[in-house]
């Protein structure tokens, strides 16, 4: 099975505790790929200028990532993200977006892409993405991701709306579905967006894992724990690549499929987070992410109240 994305494809200005990254690759739609090709196919939808290093576009085909939905605009500039994170990495300062080539980009999927089952609005303007998910004749399943930067304009939080209206589950971290609702309480707030149509809201908390929320009832997932944790850029990004890259693997969207694909994609975003950039994405493997699940399973499992005790 396939998963389209779209996204944003960036040169990343970074600096975390650990350390500092000038200009290289990064955009909420190339972790995405990365993340979820290792399990499945990936159509990448997005705009790059000229000035974006070739290396960049092979590292995403390598992955088995197919780039026929990109456009190169030979007189463009990239779109360009510096963040910085402080002591607490659950906290990233936005010093500076230029949307650049992503400011005029009207996408035309190729014809391939619009047969696809599975979507994924990953981070940019929710007028793009729902000029995406308007192309595609069938999807079964759509994932949508945004941030503070659209939330908090009037204009594009009302595209925002629209976008919610039309997709099965929503991605936010807690401070944006509290800005996006207004709600403190968390469950609270998914309850005010689940109220829009989605099936399901994953609601991220950084180093403390994510919650899910349905009609179904709640589902905490652990965060992979890791004694080393150099970068959280792109966090989100990749837990939405596996969690979206499992669903699209297994065709399996009951809530019972929806918990699994959590742990996949906190185990996917594990990878991502230990070390800077995309670096580490680009050596993980499928028996890896497998050993990473059956820990990330034994950590947050518990016995039923009656069940035999002390038997290990
Ligand atoms: P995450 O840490 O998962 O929230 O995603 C970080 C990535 O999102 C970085 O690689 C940025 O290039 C990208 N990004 C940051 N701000 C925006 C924005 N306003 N629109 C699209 N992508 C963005």
């Amino acid at each position: 099975m396939t998963v389209l994305v779209i996204g944003s494809i960036a040169l990343d200005t970074l600096e975390t505790p650990f350390g500092k990254a000038d200009e290289q690759l990064g955009g909420a739609g190339s972790y995405f790929s990365l993340a979820a090709s290792v399990l499945t196919r990936v159509q990448l939808v997005g705009v790059v200028g000229a000035d974006l290093p070739e290396r960049h576009l092979e590292t995403l085909r390598a992955h088995g990532v197919d780039l026929e939905g990109v456009q190169r605009v030979q007189n463009g500039k990239t779109f360009r993200w510096k963040g910085r994170y402080e002591y607490d990495m659950n906290v990233a300062h936005t010093l500076d977006t230029q949307l650049n080539v992503f400011g005029d980009f009207r996408p035309d999927l190729p014809d391939r892409y619009r047969e696809t089952s599975y979507v994924y609005l990953a981070n940019i303007t929710p007028r793009l993405q729902l000029e995406v998910l308007e192309q595609v004749r069938n999807p079964r399943f759509v994932g949508l991701d945004s941030m503070n930067f659209w939330i908090g304009n009037p204009d594009t939080k009302r595209d925002l709306t629209e976008v919610i209206k039309r997709v099965n589950a929503v991605f936010m971290n807690d401070a944006e579905i509290r800005q996006y609702t207004g709600k403190y309480n968390l469950f609270e707030a998914a309850r005010d967006v689940l109220d829009l149509g989605p099936q399901v809201v994953l609601m991220k908390k950084g180093e403390h894992g994510a919650v899910a929320a349905s009609r179904e009832g709640v589902f905490v997932a652990a965060a992979y724990p890791l004694e080393s944790v150099k970068d959280p850029t792109g966090a989100g990004d990749t837990f939405a690549g596996g969690f979206m890259g499992h669903v699209a693997e297994s065709g399996d969207t009951s809530w019972t499929g929806l918990k699994r694909a959590m742990i996949f994609g906190s185990v996917i975003a594990s990878f991502a987070v230990e070390s800077f950039g995309t670096d580490g994405l680009l050596g993980m493997t499928r028996e890896a992410i497998e050993q990473r699940y059956e820990t990330l399973r034994q950590c947050i499992m518990f016995e039923a109240l009656g069940a035999p005790t002390g038997t290990s």
